[in-house]
């Protein structure tokens, strides 16, 4: 949060400058809200690497890396417009997608300010949708495994409705992307607007945070300082980690599906301890650090384990990087930016 260019510093877009952009007929205009952060940044880079992509960026770098969008600034096919979605947009954008992606994704994050972490989800979400709806965009809602809350079934398929708090510290979170996910279900209905739910199990890569608080850049932080890896609980909860550019290639091909699906689960079926990971993460960082137990956050779900069942079929999608490959990558860029 120290590192954010100022206010001046940004190109503020006013609308005519939207006349820059190219009105030939095989342009292809995305818009990623979100796109300064993790995935989104990812996302925003894959895009412009087909040269019939344009990109605008929303993001009001609550969370967002200046790095993230820096290296796109000078592409006169990408444009950044620095805004909170709960607000309604000030531009004119015209657009033929909308990645919907912006909200903090890591607890820390998502619970500093709870109360705007939920206004994100519903009025962000739907500021978006009635843009979709308005300008006949096909619109995608990044939702997440948290919609299933603490499991009570495992793995977790598309048609189990969870286990969720509503009034918890994750709720923000967890019940806003459920809220997220009724809003987008109810423009399909009512308005027909082309909509897309994709729901994320815990993804890693290039493009993190040092001090972003899950436990992948955390452990990947403590073990290249030397310092005990924090460990919440006794660490057999289990996660299933995906590396970002598998995320990716699963939900740009949902957006590309001629038909509205229900949500479908992009996401590693390789589940672990957080010990196990804390184990991977040592061996990959050659680290020797302790281990710190710590206290585990109220809510934490105990498992989670996608079944990709209708990825594999629909999108015909799996994962196809191994964890302790992906966590090379990242360690490495963990190690750039750290200066190490
Ligand atoms: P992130 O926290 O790294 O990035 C989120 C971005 O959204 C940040 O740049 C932030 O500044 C921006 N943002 C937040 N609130 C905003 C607002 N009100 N207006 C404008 N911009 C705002 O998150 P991420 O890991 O890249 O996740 C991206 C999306 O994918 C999120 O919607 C998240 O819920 C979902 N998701 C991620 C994961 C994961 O493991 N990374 C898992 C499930 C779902
Ligand atoms: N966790 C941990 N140490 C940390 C950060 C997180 O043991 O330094 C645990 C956390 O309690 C959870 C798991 O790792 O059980 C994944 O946490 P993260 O915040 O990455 O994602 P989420 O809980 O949202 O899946």
């Amino acid at each position: 949060l120290d590192i954010r260019l100022s206010e001046d510093e940004w190109p503020i877009l006013r609308s005519q400058r939207w006349l820059l952009f190219s009105e030939a007929s095989n342009i292809m205009k995305f818009l990623v809200t979100g796109g300064a952060g993790f995935i989104g940044s990812n996302l925003v880079t894959k895009l412009l690497s087909d040269p019939n992509n344009e990109v605008i960026c929303i993001d009001n770098m609550y969370c967002g890396l200046d790095s993230n969008v820096a290296p796109h600034l000078d592409n006169p096919r990408f444009k950044f417009i620095k805004h909170d979605i709960t607000e309604p947009l000030k531009e004119e954008i015209k657009v033929d997608r909308i990645y919907h992606l912006a909200a903090p994704a890591s607890p820390p994050f998502y619970q500093r300010n709870a109360i705007h972490t939920a206004k994100t989800m519903f009025l962000g979400t739907l500021h978006m949708l009635e843009l979709a709806t308005k300008t006949g965009a096909r619109f995608l809602l990044t939702s997440t495994s948290e919609v299933y809350g603490d499991p009570e079934v495992h793995p977790q398929k598309e048609s189990y409705w969870g286990n969720v708090n509503c009034n918890g510290i994750r709720s923000c979170y967890d019940e806003g992307k459920r809220i997220a996910e009724t809003l987008t279900f109810d423009f399909h209905r009512q308005h027909k607007t082309d909509v897309r739910i994709v729901r994320i199990f815990n993804t890693y890569g290039p493009g993190m945070r040092e001090d972003d608080g899950r436990v992948v850049p955390n452990f990947i932080r403590q073990a290249l300082e030397g310092k005990p890896l924090t460990v919440y609980g006794e660490g057999n909860q289990t996660r299933s980690f995906c590396f970002v550019q598998d995320t990716l290639a699963g939900i740009m091909s949902l957006m590309e599906q001629t038909e509205t699906l229900g949500p479908v689960n992009v996401g590693n079926p390789i589940e672990n301890t957080m010990l196990e990971l804390a184990e991977t993460i040592l061996k990959v960082t050659g680290g020797k650090s302790s281990l710190n137990f710590q206290p585990l956050p109220s809510d934490d779900p105990r498992k989670r384990k996608p079944d990709i069942t209708l990825a594999k079929q629909y999108l015909n999608w799996e994962p196809k990087v191994l964890l302790e490959d992906g966590l090379k990558v990242t360690v490495e860029y963990f190690k750039k930016r750290l200066n190490l």
